[in-house]
């Protein structure tokens, strides 16, 4: 390495040091508002967001800190991989927003922060009416910033500009592609999911909605995590209205969850969800770090990772084992459970138990929250439905974007596509087409999270001829689940494309298959079809 070289890699270490300590602000500020910030705070708040996050743009967008990442990018054989990498994405991200002024920024920025403050209020008021404004101007801005774009010619030529947002989430992702995976999805799951309903399988369920309190689910959030090895001298958790995680920094990742009353296992999964996404973050090689790559790995990615823990682990029957009799002492009214009441007189007193009425058996447990039952809400949805929900939103939003769908109209859209895949439909817009946030910054980010669930499927199928999963997550020892998922699913994320990635890890090509086979078999046992 030359010391010309030498010297500009060391300026742009030192300028991604500080703009990620403006982007670590940013994410306080964000968690803030999730979790506590009153709601007339919440604009002076979205300010401040929008100027920290300009600040951080600016850093990069200075001459200095271009004309260095070129250089390099110029002489990126001088390079050790990790810097490669680095210099790589600089340049894709340098093309992306050469011709983005920081007044436009600041531009975009306040749309995206308004478009949350009138969906928040929409949503409270189920008016769809009162963010449709908002939802054209975030469709006009997101149009806007992609005709600004540089031409990258590693792009494939003609680009749509859906495929183009897609980009933006999961590099290599492209509609036509995901268009002949929904579609193969939905050839096996619409008619499975009607034999399902019309199989008469009974599957007990008196006890889901029994109350519960905020303690009782916050002692089980705490025991999850702790199930799961996640490390509480590095990360932390509180509730919000939609769960999320947050990689602050390298020894700072912030969980939420929701604490429902009548739905105790709404936050158990939740918890495993969000902490699925905290062990990636916490596990990435240390060295990701000091290249500021730590951010590379895609949204898809991420995804394969939470729902890996919470339904391939969280919902088969080893862990169901596993937490039984933690579910039965710290939810006694739940598993009216008198035999493990006995030893704690004041648990029995507050149990609702009726005399009479058998306990909640393991096997009635792993049931009940294995139940398939189309529903309204993705965030609430089962194992099975989940891809319907995500198909409809993206399908929805490849119409907004392409034009064919008129902003007035998405909540009849949205209606006539849940009656046509999941046979119900929504009576009001708050749990319908104003349930989830995504929307307030852009198209593009839903699909990642059923490609997820494809992506776990294949890796869970070589990490079981390696070692026994079941008696690893049966027996509590999440260390050697956490260790295999570490050397093979984490190491390189950063480092690859997702399909390459997921080559590496598994030897194959991206394929819905393993994931269509899993749920078609694990589903048909359940429900003897
Ligand atoms: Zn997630």
């Amino acid at each position: 390495m030359t010391p010309e070289t030498k010297e500009k890699l060391e300026y742009l270490n030192d300028t991604l040091g500080l703009s990620e300590k403006y982007y670590h602000a940013c994410s306080v500020v964000s968690y803030d508002m999730e979790t506590i910030c009153p709601e007339k705070g919440m604009e002076a708040q979205g300010e401040i967001l929008s100027l920290l996050d300009n600040e951080a743009f600016k850093l990069r967008k200075n001459e200095k800190f271009t004309e260095a990442a070129e250089f390099l990018y110029a002489h990126i054989d001088e390079l050790e991989e990790t810097d490669r990498i680095l210099v790589k994405k600089l340049h894709r991200d340098y093309l992306k927003e050469k011709n983005l002024t920081p007044e436009k920024q600041m531009e975009f920025s306040l749309i995206y922060n308004k478009a949350f403050v009138d969906w928040t209020n929409a949503r409270k008021n189920s008016n769809f009416e009162m963010f449709a404004g908002s939802l054209e101007a975030v469709d006009k801005a997101g149009k806007e910033m992609i005709a600004l774009r540089e031409p990258d010619p590693e792009d494939a030529p003609g680009m749509s500009v859906y495929d183009r947002m897609l980009n933006d989430y999961e590099r290599g992702m492209t509609s036509p592609g995901l268009d002949a995976t929904f579609e193969r999805c939905k050839e096996v799951l619409v008619p499975l999911l009607k034999k399902i309903m019309a199989s008469g399988k009974n599957i007990r369920r008196d006890f889901l909605n029994i109350e519960v309190t905020d303690e009782q689910q916050k002692r089980m959030a705490d025991y999850l995590l702790g199930v799961m090895d996640f490390d509480f001298s590095r990360g932390a958790y509180t509730t919000s209205e939609h769960p999320f995680t947050d990689g602050l920094a390298k020894n700072d990742v912030r969980v939420t969850t929701h604490y429902y009353p009548t739905q105790f296992a709404s936050s158990m999964y939740s918890i495993i969800h969000e902490g699925g996404h905290a062990l990636f973050e916490l596990l990435q090689p240390e060295e990701d770090f000091e290249h500021h790559i730590q951010s590379h790995k895609s949204l898809g990615m991420h995804e394969s990772v939470s729902r890996f823990y919470e339904n391939r682990i969280g919902r088969s029957r080893a862990f169901i084992h596993l937490i039984y009799p933690k579910v039965c002492e710290i939810f006694p009214q739940v598993m009216r459970a008198e035999d493990h009441c006995k030893k704690d007189p004041d648990m029995l007193a507050s149990s609702t138990a009726k005399p009479g009425i058998k306990n909640v058996s393991e096997e009635e447990l792993y049931l009940a929250l294995n139940i398939v039952e189309p529903s309204l809400v993705r965030t609430e949805a089962d194992e099975f439905t989940y891809t319907l929900h995500i198909i409809i939103r993206y399908e929805i939003e490849k119409e907004i974007v392409g034009g064919t769908l008129a902003i007035a109209d998405i909540p009849k859209r949205w209606r006539e596509k849940y009656r046509e895949y999941l046979g119900i439909e929504p009576a009001t817009d708050r749990e319908g087409v104003l349930q989830d946030v995504h929307w307030t910054s852009g198209f593009g980010y839903f699909p990642t999270y059923s490609i997820g669930n494809m992506y776990n499927a294949m890796y869970y199928n070589r990490m079981k001829n390696e070692i026994d999963i079941d008696a690893a997550v049966g027996s509590g020892d999440f260390k050697t689940i956490n260790g295999w998922m570490k050397d093979n699913v984490f190491a390189k994320a950063n480092r690859l494309a997702p399909a390459d990635w997921i080559k590496d890890i598994t030897g194959r090509d991206f394929t819905p298959e393993d994931f269509l086979e899993y749920i078609t078999e694990k589903f048909s046992r359940i429900y003897g079809i």
